[in-house]
Formats: structure tokens, sequence, C-alpha cells
């Protein structure tokens, strides 16, 4: 959706330039103007907000409860802003993201419809030379990556996919203006979240529904509604104690999700007897795969409930062969990031809706048509593509920051990302990434996260500033420490399973190394010891006060 600008190429100097304007852009660009350091945004797309701006299909919603997906930064904004849901849609965040980046007067340095093409360090000044798609060529001293960790469309490469004589599209890139659905026969290919969650919508208003699945997905209900202005009211009297808690959480979330509690759970399944785990399956329906302390690190009681999750979704799909179909069998609970739906078992039921199980009957190429399977051809008006993400380290490795010595980011993250505390990497001095791997991130509520590490890397800027420090870059011992802990952490646990193939993997994206990127120690173990990092004087850092010989 990015457009040509027609405006006169920038190239000044600044403090900062920061690369998205998403939550985490805006976030900074408020905070660093905040120390007085000259700032500019660069955005790919032509309106703020990120993922909010860019996945705009039917259903998107937020998964998290939105009260506490939202910035804890200003209790005027927190007093001002009324949230309709639970967990509210794509517009209503979109809405929200804009409001925000008028009520602090953020667009005047923000740049849109610009993509910045590279970025690369200048040993001689200290400085980071940032160039874009619009003739751009600016140079500042700290380089602010908030490119955002899914935020790189994936699209399969089938033999004859422009072929199509239809409407293609993708979750990720749909179209401001929409789609027409309306009595149309529509394909989704994909079952991650957001095919989950558009699948429902589509089928509301579709002829014909055909979802094309590679891997079913384990998914629990959201139990979304309204929020009524009585609750809005008393969230609002609360807010500073609910922050509190979300701080200092292993998730930045405190409330509960898919219907079960998010408290630790003690009990074990291993524990219960067949009638116990059956009770408890009627008591809980698919929360009864997250009340159980053993399930997410006993292959054992793992297989216990993914069968439980089997029985109740049986119960749900009538149609056996599409039940079949849509339960997970070959992989762990917990090995992928939990999907969240409203009614998506239960579409499966309506009559124009049906499933193709592509391990069975994989897809053989795109026709002027439809799709070809290996069994038959599908003819279709509109293929939906909800195909993923090169998630986390996709957005930094397209920029391809070149740093010390000319040597890329590409050349360094070869055999997968290297950081420390995920917040910078050896030889890239000054350049910054936000939430980017090897921190908690998309295994936490991401606005808590993006709050927390854009706040650590504003009063990193401001002590330097103070000090008149020119650079800053981890320590080689520092980053292979943290690696390793990042490394630690993850083993024993389904996210690392032999049988997990998820995005936290980088396993969807060919060719890449199967790493296990984000860090799992918990944002509350995390958030300390950035903050101890910083209290012993940004202990694993090396800053210097002057340039650094080549
Ligand atoms: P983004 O919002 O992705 O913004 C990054 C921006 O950088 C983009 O606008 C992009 O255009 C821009 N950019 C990238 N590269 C360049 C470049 N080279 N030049 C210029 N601009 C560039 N997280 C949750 O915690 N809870 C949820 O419920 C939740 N729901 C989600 C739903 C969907 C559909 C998706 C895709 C993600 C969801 N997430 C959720 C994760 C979500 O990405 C984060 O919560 C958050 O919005 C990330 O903000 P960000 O600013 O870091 O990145
Ligand atoms: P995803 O989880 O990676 O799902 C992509 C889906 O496409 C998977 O089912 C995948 O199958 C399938 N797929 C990929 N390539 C394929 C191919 N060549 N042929 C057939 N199928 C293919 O992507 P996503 O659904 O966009 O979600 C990504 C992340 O964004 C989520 O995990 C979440 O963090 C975030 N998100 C959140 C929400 C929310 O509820 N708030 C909504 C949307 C997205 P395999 O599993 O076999 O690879």
């Amino acid at each position: 959706m990015g457009a040509t600008t027609n405006r006169p190429a920038l190239t000044g100097e600044y403090d900062v330039v920061v690369v998205g304007a998403g939550a985490a852009g805006m976030y900074m660009l408020h905070r660093l103007r905040g120390i007085g350091l000259r700032t500019i945004v660069f955005e790919a797309a032509d309106g703020v907000g990120g993922t909010w701006y860019w996945n705009r299909y039917p259903g998107a919603r937020c998964d998290v409860t939105s009260v506490e997906y939202s910035f804890s930064f200003s209790k005027e904004l927190e007093q001002e802003w009324n949230w309709s849901e639970l967990m509210a849609s794509q517009p209503e965040i979109e809405a929200y993201m804009n409001y925000v980046a008028d009520k602090f007067d953020l667009r005047r340095d923000i740049v849109l419809s610009t993509r910045v093409t590279s970025a690369a360090w200048d040993e001689s000044s200290d400085t980071w030379r940032v160039e874009t798609d619009q003739g751009d060529s600016i140079s500042a001293r700290f380089c602010v990556m908030a490119t955002g960790c899914l935020s790189v469309p994936l699209r399969p490469d089938y033999p004859g996919i422009d072929d199509f004589k239809g409407v293609s599209v993708q979750t990720s890139l749909w179209p401001k203006e929409g789609v027409d659905l309306n009595g149309k026969r529509v394909a989704v290919i994909g079952t991650g979240s957001s095919a989950i969650q558009a699948i429902p919508e589509i089928a509301k208003v579709a002829s014909q529904l055909i979802v094309f699945q590679r891997t079913p997905a384990y998914t629990w209900p959201a139990q979304n509604r309204p929020i009524t202005p009585e609750e809005m009211a008393e969230i609002k009297a609360h807010y500073d104690e609910l922050r509190e808690r979300q701080r200092n959480s292993p998730l930045g979330i405190v409330g509960r999700f898919g219907g079960a509690l998010l408290e630790p759970p003690t009990q074990n399944i291993l524990d219960l007897t067949e009638e116990e785990r059956l009770a408890a399956l009627e008591e809980y329906g698919f929360g009864v795969t997250r009340i159980f302390a053993d399930v997410p690190t006993n292959m054992e009681a793992n297989e216990i409930a993914r069968k439980l999750y089997g029985m109740h979704l049986r119960k749900i799909v009538k149609d056996p062969r599409k039940a079949e179909a849509l339960t997970p069998t070959d992989y762990p609970l917990g090995c992928k990031r939990p999907v969240i739906d409203s009614g998506y078992f239960e579409t499966f039921n309506l009559p124009h809706v049906d499933i193709v199980n592509l391990r069975k009957e994989p897809i053989v190429a795109i026709t002027e048509r439809g799709i070809r399977t290996s069994e038959k051809e599908y003819e279709f008006d509109v293929i939906v593509y909800a195909t993923g993400f090169d998630a986390m380290t996709g957005a930094l490795l397209n920029i391809n920051p070149r740093g010390r010595r000319g040597r890329t980011l590409q050349q360094k993250w070869a055999n997968g990302p290297r950081n420390y505390l995920g917040l910078m990497t050896v030889g890239f001095p000054n350049m910054f990434t936000i939430t980017g791997p090897g921190s908690p991130s998309v295994l936490s509520n991401m606005l808590v996260s993006i709050e927390q590490h854009v706040d650590w890397i504003t009063d990193c800027l401001a002590y330097m500033t103070s000090k008149g420090l020119a650079t800053i870059e981890p320590t080689q011992e520092a980053e292979d420490a943290w690696v390793e802990e990042v490394n630690n952490v993850a083993q024993g646990t389904m996210y690392v399973a032999p049988s997990c193939n998820s995005w936290y993997l980088g396993v969807n994206v060919p060719g890449k190394v199967r790493q296990f990127m984000p860090y799992i120690g918990g944002l509350d173990r995390y958030r300390q010891r950035c903050d101890e990092v910083a209290a012993n004087g940004y202990e694993g850092f090396e800053l210097r006060g002057s340039p650094v010989p080549a």
C-alpha cells in the first residue's frame, strides 16, 4: 500500500532514526522527543499502526484483552480511550493507534510511504547512514529498528500462482477498500491465527468456503464480548494496579485467557485417573489442556491432554471426516503460538464450508480458475493466502544493516540470530532492535514488551548523552552468554520438541535456520535483568566516548 511520495529527498543529520511506525516506533519517537533527541521515523505504509494498519482481513482482532493490550505510558490516554470489546477488532485498534499519533503530535516526524532499503555504519563519524526507496539519505548517531516481528508476509511459491484470474489476497496485505466476498466461492490457504479469525467471518458471506490446511491448529475460544460503560469506568479507576501487575508478570497479561486461569497450574494430569480426566474435560472443555502443570513439559502428559482436546473437538464438529482433518495429531500442545478463535470449529458444521487436508491431497498448482491438488481442480472467485510471516528476523534481514568493517547482518546471522538481551548485536554499534529475537517479544503481550524495550533504550540514550558517550555495543562475551541462556531456558519445553515446527523456530521459511528465537524466561525476569544491567553501568556493553580506530 506504500505509494510514491513526490516529496523532495531528505538528507539531514539526526540524533536517532527509527524504522517503523507501529506501536514500537510511535512510542519510541514520543520518548526520544522527551529527552530532546532529534528523531525521524520512516514507515513503509501510508499510515501508522504497523500490524493494525496492514492486517485488515475480516475478523482481525487482538487476542489479549484490549485494556491490557494498550499503552500504559499516559494516564490521560488511559482515561480518554474507551474499549468497546474485551478483545478489540482491527478497525478499533487502528483507530487507537491513530488517536495516539494525533494526541502526541507524532505525525510531524513520521515519514510515511517510505521503505528503508539500507543502513550502514560509518566508522569514521560514528553514525548510521540510512537510505530509502524514496531517495532519502540521512545520517543519525543511533538507529532503532522498530520493524516488527510479524511484518514480512510470506506467500507460497506454487507453480502458476500468478495465473489465477480471480482475486488473490493475503490476510496481511488486505486492501483498505476491502474485498467483495459476498456470494463468492472462496478458498483460504492456511490455518494459523489469521486464517482462524477470518474463516468464520468469510463463511458468513461466501457462497462456498474451502479451507486448505497443512497442519491442524490447537485453538481455544476467545470468549470475547462487549465491555459495558460501567466495566470501563471500573477499569479506568484501577489502571495503575493493573499495569503494575502486568509489568511484574511473565507474559505481561494478568487477565483470563481462553477460559483458563493464568496462574501457574500445580496439579499434574498424570496424577489423575481416566474418570477424573474426563470429568475435567467435561468441566473445562478445550481449557482442560491449560490447567495442568505437566502438560507443557512432559510429553506423556501432553499426549493425554492432546487426546482430550481431540475428543472435545469431535463433539463440536459433527462430520467425522471434517473432525478428523481438523484434529492435531502429530505435534504437541504448546509448540506453536496459541490460537484464539470465535466459532472456528462450529463454522465447519455449515454445509457450504469444507476442508481439504493438504497432507493427503497436496496443492500441485494454482490455475486460472482456482487450485489444483493431487486429486482435482477446485474453482474459486477469491483465494485468500493466510500463510504467515518471515517472523522476528525477516524485516531486519531485508534491510540487511552493514556494521563494522562492512559486515552485514545477513552474514553475522547466517546461522541464526545472535545478540545481547535481544537489544543489540556485536559489530552493529548504536543499533537497537525493539522486541527482537532473544527477548520475550512474541511470547508476551507485545505492548508491555514494547514499552519495556523503548523505556530501556530511552534511559540508555539519556545516560549516554549525559556522559558525552558516542557509541554503545555489546561485548562478545556478554552476547555469547546471552545466546546460550536463551537456548538453555527453551530446552525441555514443547517449543523445541523435535516434532514441533513453528515460526518461532523459523521453519516456516524455506532455508531459514531452525533456532528458537524468543527468550522464554518470562518478561518479569527479563525486565529485572535489563534493569540490573543498566544499574550496573550497562554491564556487558562497551561504551565509548570517541570514534573507534578502524
Ligand atoms: P509492527 O506493528 O509490525 O510495525 C512495524 C512497522 O515497521 C510496519 O508498519 C512496517 O511497515 C514497518 N517497516 C518494516 N520494515 C520497514 C522498512 N524497511 N522501512 C520502513 N518501514 C518498515 N501481539 C499481541 O501481543 N497481542 C495480540 O493480540 C496480537 N495480535 C496480532 C494480530 C495480528 C494479525 C498480527 C500479525 C500480529 C499480532 N500481534 C499481537 C503481534 C503484533 O505484531 C504486535 O503486538 C505489535 O503490533 C507489534 O508492533 P511493532 O511496532 O513492534 O511492529
Ligand atoms: P501462521 O501462524 O504462520 O500460519 C500460517 C498458516 O499457513 C499455517 O497453517 C501454515 O501451515 C500455512 N501455510 C504456510 N505456508 C503454506 C503453504 N505453502 N501451503 C499450505 N499451507 C501453508 O501465520 P498467521 O496465521 O498469520 O499468524 C502469525 C502470527 O501472527 C500468530 O502466531 C500470532 O502471533 C499473530 N497473529 C495474532 C492474531 C490474534 O489472534 N490476535 C491473529 C493473527 C496473527 P503449517 O502450520 O503447516 O506451516
